[in-house]
């Protein structure tokens, strides 16, 4: 095990991946952890960076975070998705700012009390900021372990034990380095597919390596299908602004500004009954969406009109949810094409007439 610790340590030490809210020879805010760990929990590095850069512009401490107001908030986490985190966001700074003075716990147990913050999270956090002996185990950390130890049983049955495996290999002299540096690992050598095992710091170590089989780790239970919804959403025109409305609280994208819409079930609306006021509606077509427990298939309709109860009327479209940004740009491609046919058309008879 030393020996093993001392090469992934010394890889890390190398030169792994320069992330921005990386500190090396040191240590890093804490706040600027813990809003990495929050961004990247469903999202890609590339995909959270710019996000992470904006929030530190906008909110550079916790407190200012705490002071800011709700929906500017939500508006500045449009597009990293699962919005019940932008709320806990919310929720977890001003616990930090009311409670603790702005000063994060420096424990795990004192993370894990704040709100929103899970295992997870309290372990990264602990270990990166505060340099605790935590273990830190994320996908990556998984897929690692998985194929270090040969682990058959399926996930996600074999989380347990590789948590286990995780925790007895955690160095404890450097554990927020170990952390980051299995992450590192996970992401750039023993990655899903075709993993580097080559240029791997730890194959010597490695029973799925020396076995060959690699990628059949980890093991994943059998697919089950995300049942699907249908639902339909409405672009109503004013000029050049959209009707907009604000989602209930509770909800999935709770609070949020969205497109009217119908509710999402297992069956197909009638869009055109359904339309929330009374206008010359038209359908632009289908989206498909993806959220974490279902899949979703959303008509798209359009009509100029006036009187929606709550409507925000906006001529912005850039900061709203993943599944109507989709909806938006359907209906503007739409618009765009028939502008351009009926353009096509009127030269048409201008040149019918002139012969
Ligand atoms: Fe992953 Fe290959 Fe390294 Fe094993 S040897 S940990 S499979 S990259």
């Amino acid at each position: 095990m030393p020996a093993l610790r001392a090469a992934l340590l010394n890889w890390y030490d190398a030169g792994s991946r320069d992330l921005p809210w990386r500190v090396r020879g040191g240590r890093p805010d804490p706040y600027a952890v813990w809003l990495s760990e929050v961004m990247l929990q469903q999202t890609t590095v590339p995909h959270a960076t710019p996000y992470w850069l904006e929030f530190l512009r906008r909110w550079p401490t916790v407190c200012d975070l705490a002071a800011a107001d709700d929906g500017e908030v939500m508006s500045a986490w449009a597009g990293l998705g699962y919005y019940a985190r932008a709320r806990n966001l919310l929720a977890c700074a001003r616990a930090v700012t009311e409670r603790h003075g702005g000063v994060f716990p420096d424990t795990e147990d004192g993370l894990r009390a704040l709100p929103g913050v899970g295992a997870y999270t309290a372990a990264a956090v602990a270990a990166i900021a505060f340099d605790r002996y935590a273990h830190v185990v994320d996908g990556n950390v998984e897929r690692v372990v998985s194929r270090l130890f040969r682990i058959a049983t399926p996930l996600p049955k074999a989380k347990t034990e590789m948590r286990a495996r995780a925790a007895e290999l955690t160095d404890p002299g450097r554990p927020g380095d170990w952390a980051q540096a299995m992450m590192d690992l996970g992401a750039m050598v023993c990655r899903p597919k075709a993993p580097r095992c080559d240029r791997c710091p730890v194959a010597v170590w490695c029973a799925a390596k020396a076995a060959g089989d690699a990628e059949a780790y980890p093991v994943k239970a059998p697919n089950t299908a995300r049942p699907r919804r249908y639902g339909a959403a409405y672009v109503l025109r004013r000029g050049d602004e959209v009707a907009l409305v604000q989602r209930p609280a509770g909800g999935l994208l709770g609070g949020m500004l969205g497109l009217p819409t119908t509710d999402w079930s297992g069956e197909r609306p009638d869009g055109l009954a359904q339309a929330p006021v009374a206008a010359d509606w038209r359908r632009v077509g289908e989206i498909e969406h993806v959220f974490t427990h279902f899949s979703l298939t959303l008509e798209v309709w359009t009509a100029e009109g006036e009187g929606l109860d709550g409507a925000v009327w906006s001529r912005e479209a850039s900061g709203l949810p993943s599944v109507f940004s989709k909806a938006v740009r359907m209906w503007q491609g739409h618009a765009a094409k028939r502008s351009s046919r009926k353009a096509s058309a009127r030269r048409s008879r201008r040149s019918d007439r002139r012969d």
